[in-house]
């Protein structure tokens, strides 16, 4: 499951707390210069990306190693 989040300066920590609490995961925070994202929250110019990659192979259940 990945999960992605815009916000803005004044509610990066109201969306990290979102992440935590929902996920249990801290998420990664990316600054962003794109103009065209929104905050989640406040719908201004959004100056973060916070997404989670859950970790582990990308196969998700692959037993053996062939190729
Ligand atoms: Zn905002």
């Amino acid at each position: 499951m990945n999960k992605k989040l815009y916000t803005c300066e004044e509610h990066i920590e109201i969306a990290l707390d979102e992440f935590v609490d929902q996920l249990t995961l801290a998420p990664e925070m990316e600054k962003i210069t794109s103009p065209n994202e929104k905050c989640f929250f406040c719908q201004q110019q959004a100056r973060y990306l916070l997404s989670i990659c859950e970790e582990g192979e990308s196969d998700a259940h692959s037993t053996d190693h062939s190729r």
